[in-house]
């Protein structure tokens, strides 16, 4: 079942859409070659709980990280650990934040110094426009699959991988909520995007093959040929006057 935002609903996500937004910034100024993920992790967790929020991610199915750190062929899920990174690393940060009932939910992925080749800084560029296409595509009066299309055709014109088992989702009370956002047009559940809805987009894309499977962690998600992978996602509101992104700090 969807659920529908109102205007007052909307604004408490985008607090706590603020909120993740400036733990991204200030992950984003310490991610250097020498860092572990844990410390990420913390950066990321002072922040959010120093502005009243809780890092949603902790304690979820079980997780035990703040956030989510996956790194080249990682997907998705990483858990953050004394693993150092390394220049050239591709790191997918993942996180999202409640406050007052509602969460809000983003990520994005960075080279860490030098990229290790061309097709990666490619692949990091193509996943965040498959995400702003995606974006663009969140109307009323669209569908859902319209999303989907948008993200996909941006990613496959470039001849990366759009991941199939994992899809983007409903955002309010609940971190994830009906109805899904598979980043490939699917009939399966399609819907018409009607105001108020509040739904993550989050193109998930490979360098190879789109195959991902579990890593021995339980958790991580990887590609099953080992090539790099790259994650952006944004909450976003479905409204009349277009598509307002919840999770950054204008
Ligand atoms: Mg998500």
């Amino acid at each position: 079942m969807v659920w529908y935002k109102s205007r007052r609903e909307i604004e408490l996500i985008r607090e706590a859409g603020k909120i993740l937004a400036q733990a991204l910034f200030s992950i984003e100024g310490v991610l250097k070659p020498g860092v572990t993920t844990l410390h990420l992790a913390e950066v990321a967790e002072h922040i959010i709980r120093k502005h009243g929020g809780y890092p949603a991610f902790k304690g979820y199915k079980g997780f035990q990280g703040a956030i989510c750190t996956s790194i080249n062929e990682e997907v998705v899920h990483g858990i953050p650990s004394k693993r150092v990174i390394k220049e050239g690393d591709l790191v997918s940060i993942d996180l999202g934040v409640l406050k007052n009932g509602y969460y809000s939910d983003a990520a994005k992925s960075y080279i860490v110094g030098k990229p290790a080749s061309a097709r990666a800084e490619e692949l990091l560029k193509t996943t965040r426009k498959a995400l702003f296409n995606g974006i663009e595509a969140a109307r009323v009066g669209n569908r859902i699959s319209d999303i989907s299309r948008a993200v996909q055709a941006t990613v496959e014109e470039k001849g990366f991988g759009v991941v199939r088992d994992l899809v983007g989702h409903g955002v309010g009370r609940n971190l994830h909520e009906d109805p899904q956002i598979p980043n490939f047009v699917s009939q399966n559940g399609d819907r018409p995007l009607k105001e108020g809805m509040v739904i993550a987009i989050e193109p998930m894309v490979t360098e190879g093959d789109w195959h991902v499977e579990e890593a021995d962690d339980g958790w991580t998600i990887v590609t099953r040929d080992g090539s790099l992978a790259a994650h952006f996602e944004h909450t976003i509101a479905v409204l009349s006057e277009g598509p307002m992104i919840l999770t950054d700090l204008r």
